[in-house]
């Protein structure tokens, strides 16, 4: 057999298998591994998407801003225009799901408000696209469920848009954490906030739209921190919810406070809010401490140890480092270092914390083991 017939066999045994599995033919087909760089389309094109993701992808390595799908017509024009996409990579909500066809859109990154993550994550998962979703990942956990789910059933992979996991100061806190150089970590401290002074119509002060408040919107980073501050999912949380601006934030947590605690006995501490400014992660050695601050911002990020030492790396766009590691994932096989169910793990501990409040500050067991801990991605 010479090459050619040996690879339009194998081409034709792995297109059967796809078709009575069900799996989308363009993804079993692996065709974006064949490729050097994999095209990356812009589901929602808001602050996030035209100020940090657009001008993050030109500097990418293993990828490129290839297509954009939008509900405002008047920003196809813009867009193609300023980033040359040609018209038949742009896509409205309603065509969206013929992106199935287009080979040149390997990833859908959906950067819409969270109530829209589920519903455009398995639509680009059964489209055949590998996917991004926006932290928090979804509403609660049974949409994070449904998202891995419809993944698994299209053999796409996933990834949830936290940004720090491929900052190399996150890394360099993972790695004082393994490998101990300040002995073990006793206790860790998470802030995460801003103050919104914004029109109170926005989409994040809407429930119905953002699941929650701060919690949702910056309580994850916190919570995120405090996990790799100890590099360990908590055993229990109780939280504390606190209002002193209730005619702006009718729908939405203002501040929370939440206590954890870690199976190996550190304590962990978080706070995040919509009323006041806090970027910062503390962690508590036994021989020691390090400190980033700011600590979740775009960067350039600022960090130190207790031997007057300052952890320091060249800036360069976050969005591009995190989108270059998903890609590399795809095509090369490097850990994913944000997978879904790290998003997930998140919106359990999420809920957690509501119910807490809800139950005047309760102490809530978690049983999270392993989950969404992602070993060697230094
Ligand atoms: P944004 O308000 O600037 O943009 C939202 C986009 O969604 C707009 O293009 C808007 O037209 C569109 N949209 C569609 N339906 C809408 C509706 N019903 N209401 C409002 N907008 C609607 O928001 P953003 O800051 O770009 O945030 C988008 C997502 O990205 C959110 O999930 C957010 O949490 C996430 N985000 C992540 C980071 C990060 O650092 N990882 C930073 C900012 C935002």
């Amino acid at each position: 057999m010479n090459r050619r017939t040996f690879n339009t066999k194998l081409s034709q045994g792995i297109a059967g298998t796809a078709l009575l599995s069900g799996i989308p033919l363009a993804c079993a087909m692996g065709g974006a591994q064949n490729k050097k760089k994999l095209g990356i389309a812009l589901v929602g094109l808001g602050s996030y998407s035209t100020y940090q993701l657009a001008p993050g992808l030109q500097d990418a390595e293993h990828c490129y801003l290839a297509g954009i799908v939008t509900g405002t017509p008047e920003k196809e024009k813009v867009w193609m225009e300023k980033y040359g996409i040609p018209k038949e990579n742009v896509y409205n909500h309603e065509n969206f799901d013929s992106i199935a066809k287009n080979d040149s859109i390997d990833i859908v990154y959906v950067v819409l408000p969270n109530s829209m993550h589920a519903d455009f994550s398995i639509r680009a998962a059964r489209a055949g696209k590998h996917v991004i979703c926006e932290k928090p990942m979804a509403m609660n956990v049974e949409e994070c469920d449904a998202i891995i789910d419809a993944c698994k059933k299209s053999g796409v992979k996933l990834s949830v848009g936290y940004r720090m996991q491929s900052d190399p100061y996150t890394n360099e806190i993972k790695r004082l954490v393994s490998e101990k150089p300040f002995g073990k970590v006793m206790y860790v401290s998470s802030d995460a906030g801003y103050i919104s002074r914004g029109n109170p119509e926005q989409w994040r002060l809407d429930r119905s739209l953002s699941g929650g408040g701060a919690l949702m919107n910056m309580g994850v980073y916190s919570v995120q921190s405090n996990i790799y501050g100890v590099g360990l999912n908590p055993i229990s949380i109780s939280a504390q919810e606190f209002s002193t601006r209730p005619e702006y934030f009718k729908d939405t947590d203002e501040s929370i406070t939440a206590q954890m605690e870690f199976p190996n006995g550190t304590v962990g501490h978080m706070f995040t809010s919509h009323n006041a400014s806090a970027n910062r992660l503390f962690v508590s050695f036994e021989k020691g401490w390090v400190e980033l601050n700011p600590c979740h911002s775009y960067g350039p990020i600022s960090g130190r140890t207790s031997e007057g030492n300052e952890i320091k790396y060249p800036h360069q766009s976050q969005q591009k480092v995190q989108m270059d590691d998903f890609a590399k994932h795809i095509l090369m096989g490097t850990p994913n270092v944000a997978p879904g169910e790290m998003g997930k793990r998140d919106m359990i501990i999420v809920e957690a914390i509501y119910k807490s409040i809800a139950e005047g500050g309760k102490r809530m067991p978690l049983d999270l083991g392993d989950m969404g801990i992602v070993k060697k991605n230094i």
